[in-house]
């Protein structure tokens, strides 16, 4: 049995998880049996910003990642996770004994040198097995291309099996010059099962005491396929449909790699909204999600003042790691979302 599952799942908005939560049994386990929150997303509520926060249990004034770039448009350099001034979760882990398996958790370029295994999840720079494209921010890849190209997974054993594999949906959407024709939804639905194969192969191969599993869908949603936002009740159905879907991974998940917790994390959440100049659109919002079910989890809904820094300081205590360096973090652990002694 596994120590710990983690799912990311990047965009997973709290307060619709709640709204939806009826016809989501798996996320409704996390209610009833374990504990959930809502987890503030930091500011800028920008997907590496957030993961590194969500990784590192500190502020992005501390971990130093505040954007996707370092300048202020696309053609400077991406931040990576290199940049971090502080430990995360995998460095700690690591360092601990833990051996970890993480398969496209946000935010994980280059791949962390853990005990066990890691591919990178967005923003990555994945080349299909032809090797004839890469995703679009020209500048980054081509400036570092043969670095990126080799630290996408650890160990370098694993590289042709982890490359064959798409990260993101804009790597499959960017393959056809229609992008109409590609119908976003059917390539997310391609990416996720595609993903749980990757997963299944690398665990047959290499045993893990943490697995850590993420997904971009929910995101990529806001983004690809609700822009522009349709009239609200026909994008409440698509996210409805697709928070649905997501319970179901879910499942498959706890099903296949028993673990003594399970933990669900998303970065921050996503909502329609009508903009001041009066067109809908679906945007970020700071409605992130943490949640945990098993052995060291109870306490239910909880709806109270708590940022994303409490994520890695509460897994951390969960794992047993006593480690100096999770303590002096800007997040403390969540204590109401486990059980008592
Ligand atoms: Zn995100």
């Amino acid at each position: 049995m596994k120590r710990l599952l983690i799912v990311g799942f990047d965009g997973l908005d709290s307060l619709l998880l709640k709204r939806f939560i009826d016809d989501l049994p798996t996320f409704k386990k996390f209610f009833d049996d374990g504990a959930i929150s809502h987890i503030q997303a930091v500011h800028p509520a920008l997907t590496p910003v957030c993961w590194t926060s969500l990784y590192t249990g500190s502020t992005p004034a501390r971990h130093g990642i505040t954007g996707w770039h370092f300048g202020r448009v696309a053609k400077d350099a991406m931040f990576t996770l290199d940049d971090s001034k502080v430990s995360t979760i995998w460095d700690i882990m690591t360092k601990a004994g833990l051996s970890v398996g993480a398969v496209h958790m946000p935010m994980t370029y280059p791949a962390t040198a853990v005990k066990g295994y890691m591919v990178s999840g967005v923003p990555t720079p994945w080349t299909n097995p032809k090797g004839t494209r890469i995703t679009p921010k020209k500048a980054y890849y081509t400036k570092n291309a043969q670095r990126i190209y080799h630290r996408m997974v650890y160990p370098q054993g694993i590289r042709d099996m982890a490359t064959e594999y798409p990260v993101d949906l804009s790597d499959l959407l960017i393959e056809s010059a229609d992008y109409e024709k590609n119908e976003p939804e059917r390539i997310l639905e391609t990416i996720i099962s595609r993903r749980l194969d990757l997963v299944e192969s690398l665990e047959r191969d290499i045993q893990t005491d943490v697995l850590a599993v993420g997904f971009m869908m929910i995101d990529r949603l806001y983004h690809f396929v609700l822009q522009p936002a349709p009239p609200k009740k026909e994008t409440e159905a698509v996210l409805h449909r697709w928070y649905v879907r997501a319970d179901q991974m879910l499942a498959t998940l706890m099903e296949r790699y028993p673990a003594e917790n399970t933990v669900i994390m998303s970065d921050h959440g996503g909502g329609w909204k009508r903009k001041k100049n009066g067109k809908p659109a679906v945007w970020h919002t700071k409605h992130a999600t943490f949640g945990g079910i098993g052995k060291d989890f109870a306490g239910g809904w909880q709806h109270r003042k708590r940022w994303l820094m409490c994520v890695a300081p509460t897994i951390l205590k969960v794992l047993g790691v006593d480690c100096e360096l999770w303590k002096r973090m800007s997040g403390k652990v969540a204590t109401e979302m486990l059980r008592k002694g």
